[in-house]
């Protein structure tokens, strides 16, 4: 756990999340801002600031993510959906602890913005 990461806070249930998954190593939980019907972040455990330094760390941890994404949009019914990993601030990166987007609920433009 890393002090001054909002997502380390929220594993450790120090911040309060809408967390809609769980797993050994990874936690799911609805966006504070949504930008479609269904925004979940998933997030792993373990405090990196990327998800390539993830997948340098813990490789298996990303696919997990992957699998979470899959089992939250599934749940809700939905089989269409987009994962976003933005990286780097010029990405649109805010929060420094590798997280997965995941939305759907609506059609989405592409390119993305
Ligand atoms: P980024 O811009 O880094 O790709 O995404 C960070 C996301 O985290 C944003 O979509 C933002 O709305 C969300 N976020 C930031 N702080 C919190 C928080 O305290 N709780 C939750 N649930 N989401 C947050
Ligand atoms: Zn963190």
């Amino acid at each position: 756990m890393v002090a001054d990461c909002i997502f380390c806070s929220i594993v450790a249930g120090e911040i309060p999340a809408d967390v809609v998954a769980t797993t050994e190593t990874a936690v799911a939980f609805r966006d504070l801002h949504p930008q479609a019907p269904l925004h979940v972040l998933v997030i792993p455990r373990t405090h990196v600031a990327n998800a390539a330094e993830l997948a340098d760390r813990e490789p298996e941890t990303v696919a997990e993510l992957v699998r979470v994404a899959r089992q939250v949009t599934g749940d809700a019914g939905h089989d269409s959906y987009r994962m976003v990993l933005n990286t780097g601030e010029e990405a649109g990166q805010s929060v420094f602890h590798a997280h997965l987007h995941v939305l759907a609920g609506r059609v989405q433009a592409w390119p993305p913005g």
